[in-house]
């Protein structure tokens, strides 16, 4: 059997049987999704989605999109090579006969050319595809209120108007459209204002309206460039932070002085170091979250090395590279350098670490 022809066998209920043997939790279902546990790659947060529509899965934490195929690779820790082994494990824990890899020719060749096509998606192909922008109307749902919390946190209402920040009322979200370089709407977030909703899903998660799905493939666009993007270019500097937030708060700080953008994550993804590259700058300077509750801990360690192999690396052999970290205890545990205002940051810009040019 090949995986194409297993994966046309499985029911619904079997693929969310797979799951509950993978020690899945369901924390959400509707007639469109579900949401799970990060079982792909063993993590603890409701960010894995099947979408039953399309039959997929999404991984919002690491992994990306992905089948039920490699949910259990993920799972168990297959390579991509190895993928005829997470086959038999769900042959064999859904009781599905004559599913023995490998007896036959016909049958390796065809499973051969499902590798092949499935590295293509699982790597290249999703990140580089086209985004569709939506229709901008989808916004005309949503009241223009402005949440105190923001306020408080350094946000001006002039900020958020200039982002178009709407808010659901319904949904009690603070909604985030998302522009391109070109002021396309290619995606919309929500930031959830309910604790519950925070713990279970985390802080931001895809927005949904009817049936649709407003998510977007984050890495495939750097949010605020469309704002910023001439400061940036006459600057020649640029400034990397995690989320929306702090683009948010350092234009209330800077106006259209502003060279921050936020990466969505903490990875740089080649189709933002493509971006990146294409605006000409000189310097990158990284300021992400304090991933770290002390400078001696291992979890320090981890984050530096974090940042080291997924931004630095990446950047290195093209610009100077300069890391914001916070050495004198300015900022709370998990705050983004622009969260304790703006002498703090200019403090932290004051101390940044060179961490390497190699030209
Ligand atoms: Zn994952």
């Amino acid at each position: 059997m090949t995986a194409q022809e297993l994966k046309e066998k499985l029911s619904e209920d079997d693929i969310r049987k797979l799951l509950a043997e993978m020690g899945a939790t369901f924390y959400y279902e509707d007639d469109d999704m579900w949401i799970t546990d990060t079982i792909c790659h063993h993590g603890t947060k409701p960010k894995l989605y099947y979408y039953k529509d399309s039959e997929s899965f999404h991984c919002y934490t690491e992994c990306g999109q992905m089948d039920i195929i490699g949910v259990v690779m993920g799972y168990k820790g297959y390579e991509q090579e190895e993928f005829q082994k997470a086959i038999n494990w769900i042959c064999i824990k859904l009781n599905i006969d004559n599913c023995e890899y490998g007896f036959g020719k016909q049958e390796q060749i065809s499973d051969w050319e499902f590798i092949r096509k499935y590295r293509r998606t699982a790597k290249k192909e999703i990140e580089t595809k086209p985004l569709i922008p939506y229709d901008k109307s989808i916004l005309r749902i949503f009241q223009k209120l402005y949440t105190q919390d923001w306020i408080k946190e350094g946000i001006s209402i002039e900020t958020m108007e200039k982002y178009n920040i709407m808010y659901s009322t319904w949904q009690q979200k603070i909604i985030i459209p998302h522009f391109d370089i070109n002021n396309q709407l290619i995606g919309v977030r929500g930031r959830s204002l309910v604790d519950e909703d925070i713990d279970l899903f985390g802080k931001y998660t895809p927005f949904k309206v009817g049936r649709r799905f407003y998510n977007h493939s984050l890495g495939q666009n750097l949010f605020g460039l469309n704002h910023n993007m001439k400061t940036i270019q006459t600057k020649r500097k640029i400034m990397l932070v995690e989320a929306e937030k702090s683009v948010f708060q350092t234009d209330t700080m800077f106006g259209e002085d502003n060279f921050t953008v936020a990466l969505c994550g903490s990875n740089l993804t080649d189709y933002q170091r493509g971006l990146i590259l294409m605006l000409g700058v000189r310097e990158v300077i990284i300021a992400l979250d304090k991933q770290y509750q002390t400078l001696d801990s291992e979890e320090c360690k981890k984050w530096a090395k974090h940042i080291k192999d997924k931004i630095i690396d990446k950047l290195s052999a093209y610009v100077v590279v300069t890391v914001l970290w916070d050495s004198n205890d300015l900022l709370d545990y998990k705050d983004s350098p622009t969260d304790k205002g703006k002498e703090t940051l200019l403090r932290l810009m004051d101390q940044k670490i060179y961490v390497g040019t190699n030209n």
